[in-house]
């Protein structure tokens, strides 16, 4: 059963190029947050499961490895036009199952499509290096081969965009792979699969296995699988991380974030405003780059106030298909009473609500929270250290920017940091001195396009090789070095071409 029939039936895995159905599995249901409607129902695999998906890996490696790197970059090619004539399908599933805007749905589903675009460069990124003469006749040369069956973990709030952080580069190197979707958000990859079902990709080259807990701890410790992906929470990447290392696996683990937004006294306000609420709100708060601390310079919170408070109250919120609405809902009941829970501790931990977001006015079968500002926040409250995720901003005053970036490294997270100014000094200090891997300067979401890495720091990324960019090439290979010499004279050479 796939997305595009949404009602009670059960997915099926996609596992050695078929759709197959979870052995009995336990079933959980697939919500609607815009009104709890029950859209599907996804199977917890468990241990069986996982090891069909991995023995089919392992025996497509050696075929799909042997297939040239520019024949796989072709296969990528078709993947990117099978996505695009989908992409209004992906879409709407997004907004279906996840609850972002239409609009923010679309944006998640270019910025897929733009992963596999830079994949296809993989003939080119993909090669190694060669010195000629390090010693005399001697040559040394560096090449890159795949890593084996690697596996990756993905968390809700982008069902479409992440699992294509790692799928595209992984297979393009020359990998088979497994996706391991967020049960809360399965659906979209059931149109992803459909796609890859319908290209000349060998069985077993891909394999997705629907569940949650025991696939995860399956794939952390399962002596097939060679390389893990983990995109999620801060305490479950530092799980994943430990223990796909314990098991020997390459590991890259992506987690939890607090991003700061400095506004500087100098800053442009109206603009500002537009990036900070598009930051802060967008997908309800529930981005890892959302911006949910807003550091104020000296005036710039009396400048920034007003204008800031009043679009905040001028967002629409409601279902995320419906024109014209700015917030959908967040993910689900639990969501959203923990994000209501999180704003009663803040107010009385101190804070001062100047938007109260706790009842929106919307279907009351959706999980709604409507944007919240929260003034007279210090960075010792717990809101403004913790992940809220969800569509509360905070505020703390700084008197200078020393002060501010002070504010913003003394998070144990190191996801994003945006500076709104027109201070090139002020940027360049910025810059330099705070401790987070992805800034914006007089941007809200500083999120890289596919063609540079997803460079989180602290305990927002555990490892060294980053998501996308060339760091994929780098995570999906293994380097192998020769170093080599010839006895016999040399011949005039045939040279043949494949
Ligand atoms: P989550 O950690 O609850 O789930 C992520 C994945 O881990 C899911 O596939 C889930 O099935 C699995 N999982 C959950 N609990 C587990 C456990 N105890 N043991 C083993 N596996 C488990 O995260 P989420 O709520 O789906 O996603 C939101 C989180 O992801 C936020 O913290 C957000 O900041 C983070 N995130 C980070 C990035 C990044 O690039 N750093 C990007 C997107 C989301």
């Amino acid at each position: 059963m796939t997305a595009t029939e949404p009602g009670t039936a059960v997915l099926d895995n996609y596992v050695a190029g078929r759709w197959t159905p979870a052995g009995g599995a336990d079933l959980l249901d697939v919500t609607n947050p815009a009104n709890g409607d029950v859209l599907a129902r996804v199977p917890l695999s468990g241990a069986a499961d996982l090891d069909a998906a991995v023995r089919a890996a392992r025996e497509a490696l050696p075929r799909w490895r042997a297939v040239s790197v520019p024949n796989r970059a072709r296969v990528l090619f078709a993947l990117r036009e099978g996505l695009e004539s989908r992409k209004e399908d992906l879409a709407r599933s997004v907004t279906l199952e996840m609850g972002k805007t239409i609009a923010d749905a679309r944006a998640e589903v270019a910025r897929m499509i733009e992963m596999v675009e830079c994949a296809c460069a993989i003939p080119t990124t993909m090669q190694g290096r060669i010195l000629e003469d390090v010693a005399r006749n001697v040559d040394c040369e560096t090449i890159r081969q795949p890593v084996g069956v690697c596996a990756a973990i993905v968390p809700f709030n982008f069902p479409a965009m992440v699992p294509f952080w790692f799928l595209p580069f992984a297979i393009g190197c020359g990998n088979t792979f497994i996706l391991k979707p967020s049960e809360q958000v399965p659906l979209t990859q059931q149109i992803a699969f459909e796609v890859l079902d319908g290209l000349d990709l060998p069985a077993g080259v891909v394999n997705l296995v629907n569940g949650g807990r025991e696939v995860v701890e399956g794939i952390l410790d399962h002596p097939g699988i060679d390389a893990v992906s983990f995109v999620g929470s801060a305490p479950v990447a530092k799980l994943v991380y430990e223990r796909a290392a314990q098991a020997g696996k390459r590991v890259q683990a992506l987690g939890g974030a607090k991003n700061h937004m400095v506004v500087m006294p100098d800053a442009v306000i109206d603009q500002t405003v537009k990036g900070i609420i598009g930051s802060a709100f967008g997908a309800a708060g529930q981005r890892c780059m959302a911006g949910s601390v807003v550091v104020t310079v000296g005036e710039a919170h009396d400048r920034l106030l007003p204008a800031l408070r009043d679009a905040t109250q001028a967002l629409a919120v409601g279902a995320g298909m419906d024109d014209g609405v700015e917030v959908g809902p967040v993910v689900s009941p639990g969501a959203r009473d923990r994000i209501r829970e999180w704003i009663d501790r803040g107010v009385q931990d101190g804070g001062t609500l100047v938007v109260d977001g706790r009842a929106p006015d919307a279907d009351p079968g959706g999980s709604y929270v409507g944007p919240t500002i929260l003034d007279d926040v210090t960075s010792e409250m717990a809101i403004a250290r913790e992940e809220v995720f969800g569509p509360v901003l905070t505020i703390v005053r700084a008197a200078t920017l020393d002060d501010a970036i002070a504010v913003v490294n003394g998070s144990r997270f190191g996801n994003g940091a945006s500076i709104f100014t027109e201070s090139g000094a002020a940027v360049r200090r910025f810059r330099h001195e705070v401790e987070a891997g992805m800034i914006g300067v007089n941007i809200g979401v500083a999120a890289p396009v596919a063609f540079f890495p997803f460079s989180g720091w602290k305990d927002s990324f555990l490892g060294d090789l980053h998501a996308h960019g060339p760091d994929a090439v780098e995570f999906f290979t293994r380097k192998k070095t020769v170093t080599s010499r010839w006895f016999s004279e040399q011949s005039s050479g045939r040279y043949f071409v494949e």
